[in-house]
């Protein structure tokens, strides 16, 4: 792995050749590069971004990642762009293969020059009419798969053979990026807080979703009592005790009608009433309040139950 330092220069000696007004773009695409790997995305969405970036950063025409399956066995291809365009799958596709499987063999990236062979002997060519970048992606002495890049007949970027050797260096250092990302999400010991923490928000949220279900289901229950009693003022009580315990339960509290604070819904006797009156009992900020008195079970709207207070006060 080069060093920080040697990056720098060969940054700076790779933007000296890219026509300024192209500077700006590969910044921006090497930038975002660098921050893929703290980002908070599944392998999947790591993957693609990850190609995505590096295909426009050689402005080329298509491009793909691929990786080994467990045991070494056959490469397969994770990631792709523009590569239907490429007419491999007319004929071509078997030598492709055999281009990526000597990739495999090699411990740094190369440029192959339209139907051409990468080096003398190779026995394989590159089957397209496009250049192509090819790095091995090799993380602690591991074979892990191929980044290719394809850069078209005519590469934008690259235009003398020092040119395009100093972009296969250059992804050789850009699978730097590729590898911390791959193993950051699956082969290191450490999972990763960034996408972890998105996944705990993402469950919260749809707690929230199910909570308020909830809410609203309790609300139609109750509602359609709206208007009834229950005979005496002990079966009203029985009711209410269960409703009680059900928001309880659940987090919730039914708001006041008179004037919407949180409140537990009782019925108490009150002078002539047989069958009690629903009184709205919470704790306002002058203490202990019971508001209401309607002699059949309201209509409620149902809020959560608030944090609980620090006073000793039981709002049992
Ligand atoms: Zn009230």
């Amino acid at each position: 792995m080069r060093s920080m330092a040697a990056n720098a220069v060969l940054l700076n000696e790779l933007l000296d050749r890219i026509a300024p007004s192209h500077r700006q773009a590969f910044r921006r695409d090497y930038e975002a590069i660098r921050q893929l790997p703290g980002a908070p995305t599944d392998l999947q969405e790591f993957l693609d971004d990850f190609l995505d970036h590096c295909h426009r950063l050689y402005a080329g025409t298509a491009g793909a990642i691929w990786f080994r399956g467990p045991d070494g066995g056959p490469l397969s291809m994770k990631s792709s762009v523009g590569f239907e365009r490429l007419g491999l799958d007319n004929g071509h596709e078997q030598a492709h293969r055999e281009l990526l499987r000597y990739a495999m063999s090699q411990n740094r990236a190369f440029v192959v020059k339209p139907l051409s062979a990468p080096a003398p002997n190779s026995g394989v060519a590159n089957p397209t009419d496009s250049f192509m970048v090819v790095a091995p992606i090799e993380d602690g002495g591991k074979q892990l798969g191929i980044v290719e890049i394809f850069l078209g007949p005519t590469p934008r970027r690259g235009k003398t053979i020092e040119e395009r050797n100093r972009y296969a260096m250059w992804l050789d250092h850009l699978v730097r990026y590729l590898c911390q990302g791959v193993e950051l999400r699956f082969l290191g010991s450490a999972a990763p807080l960034q996408p972890a923490l998105v996944n705990l928000a993402a469950t919260k949220s749809e707690i929230e979703g199910y909570k308020e279900a909830i809410r609203r289901s309790l609300e139609v229950t109750l509602n359609s009592y709206a208007g009834m009693s229950f005979g005496s003022l002990r079966n009203n009580q029985a009711f209410m005790r269960s409703v009680h315990e059900l928001l309880e339960e659940n987090g919730l509290r039914i708001a006041c009608a008179e004037c919407g604070a949180p409140s537990i819904l009782r019925c108490q006797s009150a002078g002539n009433s047989k069958t009690g009156v629903f009184l709205y009992d919470h704790y306002l900020s002058t203490g202990r309040t019971f508001h209401g008195g309607p002699s059949t079970f309201p209509n409620i709207r149902l809020v959560a139950k608030p944090p609980r207070r620090r006073s000793g006060a039981n709002d049992e």
